[in-house]
């Protein structure tokens, strides 16, 4: 076919990509990555901090030295020493030995992001329902939709997943509901965590009805306060599916991340990651396991948690000092992001293209949502851009939002408050990370 226009294909599409839409907002994501704009919309890591020269040398000596290896192909589910690797990691959160955490039901994954896409296409068919929190991950929403699967939200506040909501969305659900996701450390993106009480809470009630739970753990190292809780999987091993990443502790670039599953489905696991990938990236797991065994990896989630903890208090205290009345955000103990609620009747997605014009960019609340709901909240990053540089971005941030405040009450909304919209409109991309 030449000449082909973009109508030609549209009949054409599978069902599970008609619901793909792209949105307004990822346009202005190409102008905020423009070096005048103070970008508070990535969730990017501060990869700077890396030993870089010794990173490079590593990895120039994984091609040289163990070549025939770390270029060739290699087993679905991971080498060895690399899950070997991963269990020891995970020993620092509490998952080890004495709760049945093995190499052997680990699957190394592309990162974190393939990881939800397994267990997707593990159990989700056309139709499933899938509990999450409200917000929750962008990329896991477009998992979800990819698998034709329904998110119904879970209500979250300080303390994290309200289990009285869970209750009530299990029941609402009728029995279409195959698994709860949630990330219950320092959650991206409301950087709330959920607390010891209603881990156990949260446990018991999926335990009596029979739900599966996803736990999505990319942050948990990422502490500023203390340790965090431990994660779900340390406190059960059958039903839980725990799944991280070295996207956020390492290095995103060589998209490494892993599942450790009940041992009854590891087999499947493997089997629908070799469909899809045939195996890891050698190459990427090299550097991994390498980094892993010859490096001060310890330090260097040290030196993270020292970075963000400094830009977490940064941006706090700049929402503290230069945000109208009305706003109210969240305090995070680690991770990445903070949420904050916009004064009544601001809207964060109409308030975008003038957020770009003035230089700030964010990401909209409706992008955590599939339902559309979010337009009075956003999602803001403090790892990637240093300190002064996000108070400046509050600055820039604060500015607009008074000025949409000066107009409304001089005409009234500027713009239709839409609460709810297509699903899945802010599709998942670099910047939504
Ligand atoms: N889960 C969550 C909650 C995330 O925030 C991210 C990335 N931002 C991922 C999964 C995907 O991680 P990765 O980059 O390792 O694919």
């Amino acid at each position: 076919m030449t000449g082909t226009t973009q109508d030609d294909y549209t009949d054409r599409y599978a069902r599970r990509v008609r619901g793909m839409t792209t949105s307004e907002i990822r346009a202005l994501f190409a102008v905020a990555s423009r070096p005048e704009v103070v970008s508070l919309a990535g969730g990017s890591p501060y990869i700077a901090a890396l030993p870089l020269d010794a990173v490079g040398e590593m990895m120039s000596k994984l091609a040289t030295d163990m070549g025939t290896t770390s270029l060739q192909y290699g087993i679905g589910q991971g080498t060895v020493e690399l899950r070997e690797r991963i269990c020891e990691v995970m020993t620092l959160s509490g998952i080890d030995a004495s709760n049945g955490a093995s190499p052997d039901d680990v699957v190394v994954t592309v990162g974190g992001q393939q990881a939800l896409d397994l267990v997707a296409r593990l159990f989700l068919d056309p139709g499933d329902v899938v509990l999450a929190e409200g917000p929750t991950y962008v990329g896991a929403l477009g998992v979800f939709q990819a698998a034709q699967a329904q998110v119904r939200h879970i209500a979250m506040d300080a303390d994290g997943l309200v289990p009285a909501a869970l209750e009530a969305a299990i029941a609402e659900a009728g029995g279409r509901a195959k698994f709860l996701y949630t990330i219950p450390t320092y959650q991206n993106p409301a950087g709330v965590t959920l607390t010891e009480e209603r881990r156990e809470e949260i446990l018991d009630i999926c335990e009596r009805h029979g739900l599966l739970v996803v736990e999505d753990d990319p942050y948990g190292m990422l502490s500023f306060e203390g340790e965090a809780p431990r994660p779900l999987r340390a406190r059960r091993r059958e039903g839980v599916f725990y799944l991280s990443t070295f996207s956020k502790t390492f290095a995103p670039g060589l998209r490494v991340g892993w599942i450790l599953a009940p041992h009854a489905v590891r087999e499947k696991l493997v089997m629908a990651s070799e469909a899809n990938i045939l195996c890891p990236s050698a190459f990427a797991q090299g550097a991994v396991t390498q980094y892993l065994s010859t490096m001060p990896w310890r330090e260097q989630i040290k030196t993270y948690r020292e970075i963000y903890r400094e830009r977490r208090d940064a941006l706090l205290d700049a929402l503290e000092d230069l945000m109208p009345a009305g706003t109210t955000w969240t305090r995070p103990d680690g991770g990445l992001f903070v949420w904050a609620t916009l004064p009544e009747g601001l809207d964060s997605k109409a308030m975008m293209p003038r957020a770009i014009a003035a230089r700030v960019a964010y990401v909209p609340g409706t992008g955590f949502y599939a339902d559309g709901t979010g337009t009075d909240s956003l999602r803001l990053n403090f790892s990637f851009p240093a300190p002064e540089r996000i108070r400046e971005g509050v600055r820039r941030l604060a500015g607009v939002m008074e000025q949409e405040l000066a107009m409304r009450a001089v005409f009234g909304p500027t713009t239709p408050h839409r609460r709810r919209g297509p699903a899945g409109a802010d599709a998942p991309g670099p910047d939504l990370a």
